[in-house]
């Protein structure tokens, strides 16, 4: 059996850096599953490459007149069409390919790939440091060239703007919690419903809006309480958060827009430096990057601040 797989695994590395050597129908695919969902986590991606990878060699293998190859046809057409984790795994344990299938740095060969094209385009794939889970990364579809109002206008009413630059502006302009004095950009939803009707918007109309807002992936709920933007939301709308509300540094110390001390990416949730007057904040995972590489000086990174990085706190 071993010497069969080894075949197999051949064939698949073969035919995968014939698929992925250059911009193709495989890139195009990839590109595409990004685009319809914005957001996609990494190990999400990679599997899905796994996938488009398993499916065009079935497609080419289909006549194929040797039989362990065309067993092998069969049991991966069928682990895909009734796709679990589970029968994935199988698969792949059985015919040993993990090792010959698309690891992590081929993830972001291809989407350097797919990048160079976009880039007329005003169109790109970002990675950036999953702001739920620590150590793990995202990709994004982001818009580079148009403005927040644009990108917005084409699916809002002039109200409905408003009402959007209002929530903007509140998890924005002061992100300290009024109550608990917390460092957080995001906004109950009450507040939001409130904001709603201030500018004359019913309940119901309001609530339309945020539900609409979360389903294009423009805001996302926290503890099914609190409204943020969400990774997508951010990347595509850090020029103009940057323009409006200044990013938060040494040298603009007032402004409200976090950016991470470790990636230099914006964040709206990770850990903070404890002195409020201070900028330096960090994804969760890039703040224990960095604590793990500071074995001796544990001082804040910013001068000014006589906090250690030990003591900074979560926020979101
Ligand atoms: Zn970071
Ligand atoms: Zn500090």
């Amino acid at each position: 059996m071993a010497e069969y797989n080894q075949g197999q695994s051949l064939r698949i590395s073969e035919e995968f850096s014939n698929l992925t050597l250059h911009y193709g129908s495989f890139h195009r695919a990839i590109l595409q599953y990004i685009m319809s969902i914005k957001t996609v986590p990494e190990a999400e991606l990679l599997q899905y490459m796994q996938r488009c990878l398993l499916s065009t060699i079935l497609d080419s293998y289909m006549d194929t007149q040797d039989v362990n190859m065309s067993q092998f046809v069969q049991e991966t057409a069928v682990a895909l069409q009734h796709f679990s984790d589970e029968s994935y795994g199988e698969l792949l344990d059985k015919w040993e390919l993990e090792d010959s299938l698309v690891n992590a740095d081929d993830v972001h060969r291809i989407i350097r790939q797919i990048n160079e094209k976009l880039n007329n385009l005003d169109f790109q794939v970002v990675r950036c440091a999953d702001q739920e889970e620590a150590d793990k990364s995202v990709y994004i579809f982001v818009n580079k060239a148009s403005t927040a109002s644009i990108k917005l206008s084409t699916s809002y009413t002039e109200k409905q703007i408003e009402v959007i630059n209002k929530l903007i502006e509140h998890m924005f302009v002061d992100p300290f919690d009024k109550s608990t004095g917390e460092l957080t950009y995001s906004i109950s939803k009450n507040a939001a419903r409130n904001i709603g009707r201030d500018l004359n918007m019913s309940v119901y109309e309001a609530e339309q809006l945020l539900n609409d807002l979360q389903a294009k992936d423009w805001i996302q709920t926290y503890q099914n309480s609190k409204i943020m933007l969400s990774a997508r939301g951010l990347m595509e709308l850090k020029p103009y958060l940057a323009n409006l509300f200044e990013i938060r540094s040494a040298e603009t110390p007032l402004g409200a827009v976090s950016v991470c001390d470790g990636c230099k990416e914006i964040l709206n949730r990770g850990v903070a430096c404890p002195n409020a007057d201070c900028y330096v904040r960090f994804h969760a995972g890039c703040y224990g990057l960095v604590k793990s590489s500071r074995t001796n000086d544990h001082s804040c990174s910013n001068k000014e601040c006589t906090q250690v990085i030990d003591d900074f706190v979560v926020f979101n």
